[in-house]
């Protein structure tokens, strides 16, 4: 697309053209970005934003990539990273301000040490704040709706805003910023001060029935379907013999019938086709929809 690398240029941000995305993500999938954008500051992030809105460029905000699916085909337009700018935590008395490219895991960890409770669920969710807060993240009969008091973004119209918990239309794995394809650049928790020691045995409880139930040492984006409550995704799965099922180099999970992982150089391909696969078996046998938690980056990015 003639243009937007002069610019990137113009504008002084640090980019990649045709940059490979297999760091970028957990499930180590190799698609490239037209542009691969780092951001450091809010205001290069606001100029950036007016121009690929008044532009109608195609582009993707990523945190961590711990829940996106990125083509083999590679994405046109620019997939924008926060830097390490964003990533201060500063916790005053039971508030706790995260910048959105910070840690969720960290951030996690450090208010158990503080003593705060409310975030013990999370010690084990990989990602960032940013993706958290827009992916609703959670486990342990727990999520971000449950502890995030406000949220500053960057609008449709490129203005910064502050909205409250209630204005986030949070529900299972879902926000209203994903939809709106806002762009999250700081969060507050409201936590509770409670007894640390109980607060970090919880934490370490969280963590460990993770490494005994997921295949954490393989490449993944954790669960790929949400669950069909009461129903689990990842039993309906198994139920069907498809743990351990191959094509080319992705699998699902021995371990964990709702992770399908990289056995090495997977294609996007592949986990699409086993992800189909699970979706058609378990249609045909339950009658159950079962809809992707993870998030696709599609060829055209998201429309500005
Ligand atoms: C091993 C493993 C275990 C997991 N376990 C859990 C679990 O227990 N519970 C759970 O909920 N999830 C789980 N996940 C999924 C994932 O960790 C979460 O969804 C996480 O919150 C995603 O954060 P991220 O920064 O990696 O987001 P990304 O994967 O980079 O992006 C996910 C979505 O968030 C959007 N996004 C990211 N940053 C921003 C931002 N700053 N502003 C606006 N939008 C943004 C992206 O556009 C995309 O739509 C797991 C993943 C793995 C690999």
């Amino acid at each position: 697309m003639t243009g937007i690398k002069e610019k990137l240029q113009e504008l002084k941000i640090d980019f990649i053209e045709n940059a490979s995305l297999k760091r970028y993500n957990t499930w180590k999938l190799s698609g490239n970005a037209e542009f691969l954008v780092h951001i450091h500051t809010a205001e290069e992030l606001s100029s950036l934003y007016k121009y690929i809105l008044a532009n109608s460029i195609p582009y993707f905000i990523i945190g961590k990539g711990s829940n996106i699916l990125v083509p083999d085909e590679g994405v046109k337009g620019i997939v924008i990273r926060l830097g390490k700018e964003f990533e201060s935590i500063k916790i005053n008395q039971n508030f706790v301000v995260a910048g959105a490219a910070a840690s969720f895991i960290v951030l996690c960890l450090n208010v158990a040490k503080e003593g705060l409770s409310g975030l013990e669920f999370g010690a084990g969710i990989p990602g960032s704040v940013g993706g958290a807060v827009t992916m609703n993240a959670g486990a342990h009969g727990s999520d971000v709706s449950k502890v995030l008091k406000e949220v500053k973004i960057l609008d449709e119209t490129g203005n910064i805003k502050v909205l409250k918990n209630e204005e986030i239309s949070f529900s299972y794995r879902k926000s209203i910023i994903q939809q709106k394809n806002w762009i999250v650049l700081e969060a507050t928790f409201e936590l509770k001060s409670s007894i640390k020691d109980d607060i970090v045995r919880i934490t370490n409880e969280n963590k460990e029935y993770r490494l005994k139930t997921q295949p954490l040492k393989e490449a993944s984006c954790g669960s790929v379907f949400k669950n069909p409550l009461p129903e689990y995704s990842g039993n309906l799965i198994e139920k069907l013999g498809l743990k351990g099922y191959r094509i080319g180099n992705a699998q699902i999970s021995e371990k964990h019938g709702n992770f399908i992982v990289n056995l090495g150089d997977a294609s996007s391909k592949d986990v699409v086709s086993l992800i189909k696969l699970a979706q058609e078996k378990v249609q045909e046998q339950y009658d159950i929809q079962l809809n992707p938690e993870v998030q696709f980056l599609t060829n055209l990015g998201k429309k500005g």
